[in-house]
């Protein structure tokens, strides 16, 4: 059974992705950092659904237990097909004189770094040259990689900026072992990052500058992500799909 991995699934695109993959019948691994029982709330949804998943815990941004995730997976003797990147950490709007060092450092090491290591550890179990049976990565980036998020969190826009460079590096270096790997750049989804960010309204608060006059839901994110990780997109590597109304 095709196994698929994906980060902070606990809860938003993450949790939408789990139940929608599950449903088209991967096995879900579904990753948290804390909240322990959101994951198992969603490995029981999928469990109704007729459908097979189980939780993992890791800080993806701490290298030992992202690889002690990888040695959980393999210890269930899952056959990772699918790395969903989806785990991404933003903090209070504000500008970029107002940031610390260990702000933007934290972000990064979520962002770019943990998503770096669950690369690395998937391409180490899907690469032919590694003897794997090829896989899928995709890499959950956003909008803001193009906008910068003046005002917001420019820091994280260039984090993701830094994603959408792994997505197009790591796709050349893995195309002829198998793996594909390409990017979702999601515009104002209704999630609770935007809470966050200190504004958990944000997303009505912008919808009127959306050319489709609204926000977006996770599920139509989860629905993008599918499709990339599906054989419908056989011949698709190395590139990101902008899933922002418009925007
Ligand atoms: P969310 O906050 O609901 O989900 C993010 C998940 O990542 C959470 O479950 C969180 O616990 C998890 N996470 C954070 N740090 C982690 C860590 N170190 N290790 C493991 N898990 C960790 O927000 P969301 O909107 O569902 O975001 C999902 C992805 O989509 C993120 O990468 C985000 O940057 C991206 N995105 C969201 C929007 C939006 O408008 N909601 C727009 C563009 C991109």
């Amino acid at each position: 059974m095709k196994t698929a991995l994906i980060t902070g699934a606990s809860r938003g695109i993450g949790r939408a992705t789990a139940l929608l993959l599950a449903q088209q019948g991967y096995q879900i691994a579904v990753n948290f950092h804390q909240r322990e029982s959101a994951a198992a709330e969603v490995v029981s949804l999928i469990h109704q659904q007729g459908g097979k998943a189980f939780s993992v815990q890791a800080d993806i941004a701490d290298e030992e237990q992202v690889v002690e995730m990888f040695r959980v997976l393999d210890q269930r003797g899952a056959l990772l097909s699918a790395l969903v990147n989806n785990a991404g950490i933003l903090f209070q709007q504000t500008r970029v004189e107002q940031l610390s060092a260990e702000r933007i450092n934290r972000v990064f090491a979520t962002n770019v770094t943990g998503t770096f290591l669950c690369c690395r550890e998937a391409v180490k179990r899907m690469s032919f040259q590694h003897g794997g049976q090829g896989g899928v990565i995709v890499n959950v980036s956003s909008a803001a990689a193009r906008s910068g998020s003046p005002h917001e969190y420019v820091d994280y826009a260039a984090s993701k900026g830094a994603v959408d460079t792994l997505t197009k590096g790591l796709s050349l270096e893995v195309a002829a072992q198998g793996i594909r790997v390409n990017g979702v750049r999601p515009g104002f989804i209704y999630t609770d990052m935007h809470a966050d960010g200190g504004e958990a309204d944000r997303v009505n608060r912008l919808a009127p500058t959306i050319p489709m006059q609204r926000g977006g839901e996770p599920e139509e994110i989860a629905q993008a992500i599918l499709w990339l990780l599906s054989d419908a997109a056989s011949y698709i590597t190395g590139t990101i799909i902008d899933a922002a109304g418009g925007r």
